[in-house]
């Protein structure tokens, strides 16, 4: 995002609605006139200072952006579009709806590193070093995934460099991994999360045992681990699969 400096009245305005604080008041050269600017740097393109509509002289205005660049637009702005999946959004809508898409069956979980949520954006070489600690695991890596399709190599872990100094809104690795692995990957997101300079939170999605029992949620239990359940019913997402008189 960036500011014309000429007609910016320096109201400030806009700086309440900037989810990276990316927005300061500057001086014009002269001195006689003060206007606000964008640091580029820590914007991440979300847009969101734009659609709020506050600014009273139209001030506001969003380039269009060149690869790598470009990165931050699609991940941040839930309104563009990743080249990869042609969806909207930084994961993918079957994670929220496996009850009824059965993505990911009995005995397996799927796991997601929303990264930057909340509230502080992160860092794609950040994103590398949390995908290159999962890897060693030898997890599965959606391959529907945005982030995924930034991967130049799915079994180490490495990014295309181009994109590691990219900062967006948030970004979500997800991956498929058998139940009996899940607490070997939160013992590995535990280590790396000390190791980056941004904060992620955890999913854990899985169907509902025959005992009407969690798993994951039992693995949370027995790990002592701070978790809440959490449902979500998408009306028209996914397609209902039934052998046998039982959702699969
Ligand atoms: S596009 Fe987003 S990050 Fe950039 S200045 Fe606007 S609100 Fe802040
Ligand atoms: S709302 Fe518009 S005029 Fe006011 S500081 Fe922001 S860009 Fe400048």
């Amino acid at each position: 995002m960036q500011i014309d400096a000429v007609k910016c009245i320096g109201c400030g305005q806009c700086r309440p609605y900037c989810t990276m604080d990316a927005i300061d008041f500057t001086r014009s050269v002269k001195g006689n006139k003060v206007h606000c600017t964008v640091d580029e740097e820590e914007c991440v393109d979300c847009g969101i200072c734009y659609r709020s509509g506050v600014c009273p002289t139209d001030a506001l205005f969003q380039p269009l952006h060149d690869w790598p660049r470009s990165v931050r637009g699609t991940f941040s702005n839930p309104l563009a579009e990743h080249k990869e999946t042609r969806v909207p959004g930084r994961g993918t809508e079957e994670m929220k709806t496996n009850d009824i898409t059965g993505r990911y069956k009995q005995g397996y979980a799927g796991m997601a590193a929303e990264m930057g949520r909340p509230g502080t954006g992160a860092r794609m070489r950040d994103a590398e070093k949390v995908f290159k600690a999962l890897a060693q695991l030898g997890v599965e890596f959606e391959t529907n995934n945005p982030l995924t399709g930034l991967l130049l190599n799915k079994q180490t872990g490495e990014m295309n460099p181009e994109v590691l100094n990219e900062k967006v809104l948030s970004a979500i690795i997800e991956m498929l991994i058998p139940l009996d692995k899940v607490n070997a990957v939160l013992e590995t997101l535990d280590k790396v999360a000390t190791e980056i300079d941004t904060v992620f939170s955890v999913d854990l999605v899985s169907k509902v045992a025959l005992d009407d029992t969690v798993p994951t949620a039992e693995i949370m239990k027995k790990n002592g681990k701070w978790f809440s359940y959490n449902g979500k019913t998408n009306v028209g997402l996914g397609h209902l699969r039934v052998k046998g008189g039982i959702a699969q």
